[in-house]
């Protein structure tokens, strides 16, 4: 079995592009678990399915339709039942979507073995909220990534007014917190550091410095 290593944490924590980068570096796969979620909650939405029938949302999960294509600028393209979806799939109402079906146990169920699938040599960098806990939790390295709410939310307002939107600092801080209590108390796969984790507070390092103390990590 190839090496795993998990990078878990709340959102602004840096992850995802962590995540990315610590790939890149060792020449490994990426899996981005957190877009699978969003690409449920989108072909949730194009086949009509309502977040209540958990049925017919673990068969979806099982079966989703998608491909990981690198492009030529090492960018992943992202496409859904044949449509690229890299873009459609960031948005907020996506988010929250695909937030509230990760809630459902039979959906984590469905979308387990399709994670595990992204195994392959000569290894994965799994990024997400459980893959430390309860997918790869024979992982060889387990980072638990976090920040104070304060800094993620000053990185969320960068974002958001790069995208020309205005949006309230203290409100955003609000948010942020709720969604942590609610990440950290929820009943399936609470966001909690994995057993054995090393864990990382990003909120006064550089993403350079973050990807180096894992990148030491593995080396060891
Ligand atoms: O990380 P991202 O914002 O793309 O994830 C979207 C949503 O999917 C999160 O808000 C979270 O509720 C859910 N998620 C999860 N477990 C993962 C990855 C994401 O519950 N491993």
């Amino acid at each position: 079995q190839a090496p795993v290593i998990t990078i878990d944490g709340p959102s602004g924590a840096g992850k995802g592009t962590v995540s990315q980068l610590v790939a890149e570096k060792l020449g490994w796969h990426l899996l981005d678990s957190g877009a699978l979620y969003r690409l449920l909650a989108l072909a949730a939405s194009h086949h009509g399915i309502e977040s209540d029938d958990v049925e017919a949302l673990k068969v979806l999960a099982e079966h989703l339709d998608i491909q990981f294509k690198q492009s030529e600028d090492s960018k992943v393209e992202i496409v859904l039942e044949g449509e690229v979806v890299t873009q459609a799939i960031r948005t907020e109402i996506v988010g929250n979507q695909a937030s509230k079906l990760a809630a459902i146990a039979d959906v984590r169920e469905g979308l387990l073995l399709r994670q595990r699938a992204f195994v392959q040599e000569p290894g994965l960098v799994a990024d997400g909220r459980d893959m430390g806990t309860v997918v790869f939790p024979e992982a060889s390295i387990k980072v638990f990534l976090t920040a104070t709410p304060e800094e993620r939310a000053q990185r969320r307002l960068l974002q958001l007014e790069q995208k020309g939107d205005v949006v309230d600092f203290d409100a955003l801080v609000k948010t942020i917190k709720e969604r942590d209590e609610r990440d950290a108390n929820r009943a399936v796969a609470p966001l909690v550091p994995a057993t054995g984790a090393l864990e990382i507070d990003s909120t006064e390092l550089s993403i350079e410095q973050v990807v180096d103390i894992i990148l030491s990590e593995a080396a060891k």
